[in-house]
């Protein structure tokens, strides 16, 4: 289609260097050709071109001192894609791979699963390439502070409410809000993911895993499948990685890997309750490695591996981007893998996607899959702006809700553009027409 060869040409010609954001628009984009033949107005509004430009685009130094008294720099990002549905919202990465081509990607995506929540948020992405890995909390807690003396000019609970991502877990959202708090002088729910007992919403830290094995239990009923007795591979290890873990387990599934950036472990007999807080304890308060499951528990570990050659039913993608690709997804078919649902975001790369697709795998694609922390959040806003707090029922009850109308309109959407049970082009369109028709009535901004 002309319309969007030029759009993605432009593209590639003004952001020549930022390949993963290349990358997400151009699979979003592809895929709503047949929205964009039904929808001529998108594009006599410039729709497309509009939505790949970030609203702003913020980019500043961040000096602290380390616990020698060195002065460190690190650099510091706000990505604000899109107001268009309301307050900018998503996460903030702290990793040293973090540049301006993943954030602008992130908020990208964001856009269209924030939409998909049908809550009020429109999206960002931010993060720096700060590494807190090796640092103690003190020097955690200075860099968050100079980061936050920074961001603190441009967010707002009705301007721009982050989160957490990787690298940005309990321990950092409490050192950035109690900096935003000391700066602003209110005390109100800025940053989302806090804790309980001052401001956060219950289900929070569980919301992206557990929403991810919500969406995959849908898809599998409307094949007539079932997740119960199914032999499940997750990578990573961190926050989405272990509630994905806690909610298999309670569905009846078997969950039997775990990784983390230097290899995978494997536990045929599946990690239960009692083995996952062994994890929890490892990974978010001793930080140590995954390999040590493997020798506590007498298990295989794959030093620098992957856990897609192990042979399950379903896998998830918890880790990062473009950790699975075509020849993962090869082997995961031929071991007769039935579903694949991505808790992180874009852990696919294009041709593992098609592979699946082609092969008849299902595929929910994160900005589906893994739209349950940031609905979450939106309910923290709620409640932060009662002033009240509900229950761990009430949001997880509302949150299994939203994923199920999430599936529910991702995949109407499928049908209705012409290829049922195609949730790239179905979460693509339902998330895009909402973003499209909220521009075209409020004009050019
Ligand atoms: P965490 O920091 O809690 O955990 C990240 C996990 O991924 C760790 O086990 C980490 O291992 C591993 N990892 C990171 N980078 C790599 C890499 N390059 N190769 C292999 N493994 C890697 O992050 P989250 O669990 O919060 O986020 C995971 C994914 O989910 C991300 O894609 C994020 O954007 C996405 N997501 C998160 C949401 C949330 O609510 N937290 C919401 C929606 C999506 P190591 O410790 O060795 O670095």
């Amino acid at each position: 289609m002309k319309y969007l060869d030029t759009v993605l040409d432009m593209i590639s010609r003004r952001d020549p260097a930022q390949p993963e954001f290349r990358q997400a628009v151009e699979e979003v984009f592809r895929s709503l050709e047949p929205v964009l033949e039904e929808r001529p107005e998108y594009e006599e509004a410039s729709i497309l071109e509009r939505l790949a430009e970030p609203e702003r685009t913020i980019i500043f130094r961040v000096p602290w001192l380390d616990d020698a008294g060195r002065c460190r720099v690190n650099r510091g990002y706000r990505v604000q894609a899109t107001s268009t549905l309301g307050p900018y919202k998503g996460g903030l990465r702290f990793h040293p791979t973090v540049n301006l081509s993943i954030l602008k990607f992130l908020a990208f995506e964001q856009i269209f699963k924030n939409a998909l929540t049908t809550l009020p948020l429109g999206a960002g992405k931010g993060g720096s390439d700060f590494d807190p890995k090796g640092k103690s909390d003190a020097e955690v807690m200075r860099f968050c502070q100079s980061f936050m003396t920074e961001l603190s000019k441009h967010i707002g609970p009705n301007t721009d409410v982050p989160a957490g991502d990787i690298g940005v877990g309990a321990r950092e959202i409490g050192f950035l809000y109690g900096q935003y708090k000391r700066l602003a002088n209110e005390a109100t729910g800025v940053l989302t993911g806090k804790s309980p007992g001052w401001g956060g919403s219950l289900v929070r830290p569980e919301a992206t895993g557990y929403g991810t094995v919500y969406f995959a239990r849908e898809m599998m009923a409307k094949a007539g499948e079932s997740l119960e007795g199914a032999v499940c591979t997750i990578s990573g290890s961190g926050n989405v990685a272990q509630f994905t873990a806690r909610k298999l387990q309670e569905l009846g599934a078997r969950p039997v890997s775990m990784s983390d950036s230097s290899g995978t472990i494997h536990d045929p007999d599946g990690i239960d309750e009692e083995k996952l807080a062994w994890i929890m304890e490892l990974k978010n308060r001793k930080r140590g490695r995954i390999r040590e499951y493997a020798d506590h528990f007498g298990v295989e570990y794959h030093d620098g591996a992957n856990p897609w050659s192990i042979p399950c039913t379903a896998a998830f993608p918890c880790a990062t981007q473009n950790e699975l690709d075509g020849s993962d997804a090869q082997t995961l078919v031929e071991s007769g893998c039935r579903l694949v649902a991505e808790g992180a975001n874009m852990p696919c790369t294009p041709e593992a996607v098609e592979v699946l697709q082609r092969s008849g795998v299902m595929y929910a694609p994160g900005k589906a899959a893994n739209a349950g922390g940031v609905a979450v959040s939106g309910l923290e806003m709620s409640q932060n702006a009662m002033r009240l707090n509900w229950t761990f029922a009430e949001v997880d009850s509302r949150l299994e809700e939203i994923m199920k109308k999430i599936h529910a309109d991702a995949y109407s959407a499928s049908e209705q553009y012409g290829d049922p049970g195609n949730y790239v082009l179905g979460a693509n369109a339902a998330g895009f027409t909402r973003v499209a028709d909220a521009m075209l009535d409020q004009g050019v901004v």
